[in-house]
């Protein structure tokens, strides 16, 4: 019989895909071919289910926004024959990769879930099993013939998340992932339970654009106590940097020693985009509220309100990478592009 909906798999690297070699017990990856070996249950699906496997799966350590860009040809390839995309991807830069792209997948108009697991697919406990079979219903979901979930998600443990406002938060439990400041948008227990007002609304514009450039000439400056103007100095004099994300305690909080202050803003005026973000895991920066973060308004760094910093990272390098005009910037940090941030 006919199947109703189509999903595309993308298999990346990362824990999901291997299995335990009987002999070794190292862990390898497994032939994608023969996916429904590993889980039979995939064949009572109502969905096509096709699966692309990288040619080298990686671990998602090794993840380059290179291949952000490839995932992103792959879904501009094969968008018009899925329903739906479900990727493959090692946990620990899974929050990247879903921030990113949700930037790389401008008008998107369907389903693009990212899922991983804790444990091998291979292992009796896994948890993969569930979150791949989640993940394909959620990819193929549709009501009145058209897509539920619209946008770049992360499933993982019973949760589907905006994956431009996820953080991988721990590495034991199988619940890994959280967004903080941003509602869950479905919960699977008996009933896959959607929040409906959460979830993108349909683009405007009806077709999708893809973006493959970005700008990695960008750094992190997270504040500790006691930070050296040695360390402030050498990260913001990097050769071609145009953006630091400025990682600050608290509601965007910072230093107020002199030499700080003054550090920054000849960063600032040499055009360099400073974008605020705070190390806290959830709130948002609200530049100005304390006296210790009114100075950074005056020298130009720009508030990332309520932005987990894989989020800022990819919008920071997708944002540089298609606009040298310091103005148009700063309109697009200022604006929710994907729904990464509350304004
Ligand atoms: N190190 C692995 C990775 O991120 C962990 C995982 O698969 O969850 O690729």
């Amino acid at each position: 019989m006919a199947k109703s909906t189509s999903v595309l798999l993308i298999y990346t690297g990362g824990t999901i895909g291997m299995i335990q070699d009987l002999k070794s017990g190292q862990l390898r990856p497994f032939d994608f071919a023969h996916l429904t070996d590993q889980i039979p249950e995939l064949k009572k699906f109502d969905t096509r289910l096709s699966a692309i496997s990288f040619d080298h799966p990686i671990d998602s350590s090794d993840m380059t926004p290179a291949i952000w860009a490839k995932m992103a040809q792959l879904i501009e390839k094969n968008y018009s024959k899925y329903d739906g995309f479900v990727i493959l991807h090692g946990s620990d830069t899974m929050a990247f990769t879903a921030s990113a792209l949700s930037f790389m997948l401008e008008n998107l108009d369907k389903p693009v879930i990212l899922t991983g697991s804790q444990l091998p697919i291979g292992i009796i406990r896994t948890d993969g099993k569930e979150n791949l079979i989640t993940a394909i219903e959620i990819a193929a979901a549709r009501h009145k013939n058209k897509p539920i979930v619209r946008e770049v998600c992360i499933y993982f443990e019973y949760r589907l998340y905006r994956g431009n406002r996820t953080h991988k938060f721990n590495a034991e439990h199988f619940q890994a992932f959280q967004s903080p400041n941003y509602p869950v948008l479905a919960e699977a227990g008996v009933h896959l339970r959607y929040n409906i007002p959460a979830l993108l609304p349909p683009p405007s514009a009806k077709k999708l654009k893809v973006h493959l450039k970005m700008d990695a000439q960008i750094a992190i400056l997270k504040l500790f106590p006691g930070i050296t103007k040695n360390l402030v100095q050498a990260i913001l004099n990097t050769k071609d940097l145009r953006g630091v994300i400025l990682e600050t305690y608290g509601a965007g909080n910072c230093s107020t020693q002199p030499w700080f202050l003054e550090t920054l803003k000849k960063a600032s005026s040499k055009g360099i985009i400073i974008l605020n973000i705070s190390q806290c895991n959830a709130g948002s920066v609200e530049q100005g509220k304390y006296e210790t973060s009114a100075g950074l308004n005056k020298i130009g760094v720009m508030s990332g309100e309520d932005m987990t910093t894989e989020a800022a990272v990819a919008k920071l390098m997708f944002v540089l990478a298609n606009t040298r005009k310091r103005k148009e910037i700063e309109k697009n940090l200022k604006s929710s592009l994907r729904g990464e941030m509350t304004v």
